[in-house]
């Protein structure tokens, strides 16, 4: 409320130095039209329903290269296929029994819901079968390292739903994806042979959630996987009455890093084509669900802010550049590539916006700028306040992920700020499909994007550089 109103007097102040800007009826031209095209939500279907799962280094990840190459090139823009090596992991068999456990009647095994984390390396073929220690925290591992040795360690440690209630999603999912990430490493180092965790999201329909897992160079590689969270309180509640052995089959493959690219599409400014306001999803996903709020609705919503502005032939002064992004979930590889190909041309771009939180309302935008900064976007607010986008919430960490490079350069990073209350309920499982995207927020994103990405695009300066960050 306070932000709002602050903000509102800023506006107010400000209406005389920004007279040359992309004028108030332009920016409600370019919402309104976007909350009336269906466009963006074509794309995400296309995307999801005629493709599917897009794991990098797969013929899927191929394909949507070709179609989301093919869309823009309809749309008149200038194509770049821009390539680059990418991780290539395929998942194989994954199955978990408990074969022994207090209180077990005579013949009767349980079967656990669990799925590989990505990176992860295989059990034997024929699975491996261990004891079980339940910890669930690193400090409790650390502190029963003794009886490690030999066992599947299972790390219980929940998803904190009442901070993604309040907000706070992306702390919720940092703590917990910790475990994730480094888990197997730190169970390996205490002689365990293999690693489970409790999937990383809310504890809902018995779904495990996948994510990449990352070994530590010090330890040895030991398969892991994430368990359903329903079955990780179920292992935990059956190992604080004694002894629990658990059978595991794990039959992922690393085969060699494959060939792809990061679709680039621009749309070339009147004045400075030279200058870019680049605007973003990443085009992979994980393979277990066809991936339409991670992230193809970033994908969609980029596509849709540039068609917009094209469709109202609108000239900004500087290029619209789009970019889907190749291998964010397991590398990065995509960002990489370009951040390679662009380090010096850091200083032609004036902004970086990626949108990869899922595809919940957006209620403003989360901006990496310099403080004197945030007043110069007010009017991009102004033109937000009518679909709800009201906030702009400036952060001094980079926002985004494909985007962190540029801004660590610099350049003012940007992504919408969505309700992220259930995003983590599906985020990484079979569910992650179409149908948990609301069209209506869907056109809320790409107003918000296209309405950002104009702004600054026609701009008579360049926002200030943010303050540079750590490589
Ligand atoms: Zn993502």
């Amino acid at each position: 409320m306070t932000r709002r109103l602050t903000g509102a007097l800023a506006a107010l102040t400000l209406c005389s130095s920004i007279a040359n800007s992309a004028d108030t009826a332009t920016l409600n031209a370019i919402r309104e039209r976007a909350m009336t095209s269906d466009w963006a939500y074509e794309r995400l279907a296309d995307l999801t329903d005629k493709i599917g799962p897009r794991p990098s280094g797969s013929p899927q990840a191929a394909a949507a290269v070709e179609q989301v190459a093919q869309a823009l090139r309809g749309e008149g823009f200038k194509i770049t296929l821009q390539p680059t090596r990418v991780p290539h992991w395929v998942r194989g068999l994954e199955s978990a029994e408990l074969t022994e456990y207090p209180g077990q009647p005579k013949g009767i095994t349980q079967t656990l819901r669990l799925t590989t984390l990505g990176g992860s390396v295989a059990t034997p073929r024929e699975g491996l079968s261990a004891p079980v220690l339940v910890v669930t925290s690193f400090a409790e591992l650390t502190a029963r390292a003794a009886e490690a040795k030999g066992r599947i360690v299972v790390y219980d440690t929940p998803f904190d739903q009442d901070l993604a209630d309040n907000g706070q999603a992306g702390r919720a999912y940092g703590m917990a994806g910790a475990y994730r990430r480094a888990g197997a490493s730190a169970a390996a180092r205490v002689g365990a042979i293999a690693a489970l965790v409790r999937s990383v999201g809310g504890a809902n329909y018995r779904l495990p959630h996948t994510g990449q897992m990352a070994y530590a160079a010090d330890a040895a590689k030991i398969p892991t996987a994430a368990l359903s969270a329903e079955d990780a309180m179920l292992v935990h509640r059956l190992a604080k009455q004694g002894p629990v052995t658990l059978k595991l089959v794990l039959t992922p493959q690393l085969l060699a890093d494959a060939d792809s690219f990061n679709v680039i599409a621009d749309l070339i400014g009147s004045e400075k084509p030279e200058e870019i306001v680049l605007v973003s999803g990443h085009l992979d996903s994980w393979d277990l669900a066809t991936g339409a709020i991670d992230d193809g609705a970033g994908v969609a919503a980029a596509m849709g802010a540039a068609h917009i502005i094209k469709e109202l032939k609108l000239k900004a002064k500087r290029t619209i550049r789009v970019v889907a992004w190749m291998a964010e979930e397991n590398s990065g590889a995509g960002a990489q590539a370009y951040f390679a190909a662009n380090k010096a041309l850091a200083g032609k771009h004036a902004a970086v916006i990626e949108a990869d939180t899922g595809a919940g309302k957006p209620l403003g935008l989360s901006g990496r700028v310099a403080p004197k900064s945030v007043a110069a976007l007010q009017p991009v607010i102004d033109a937000l306040i009518p679909i709800g986008a009201s906030v702009f919430d400036r952060q001094e960490q980079p926002v985004g992920s494909d985007i962190g490079q540029l801004q660590n350069a610099g350049v003012p990073g940007f992504e919408p700020l969505f309700d992220t209350r259930h995003y983590f309920d599906f985020h990484h499982t079979p569910a992650d499909t179409l149908d948990k995207v609301d069209p209506r927020n869907l056109q809320r994103m790409v107003a918000t994007m296209a309405v950002l990405a104009y702004y600054i695009a026609d701009a008579p300066e360049m926002l200030e550089r943010a303050p540079l960050g750590k490589e």
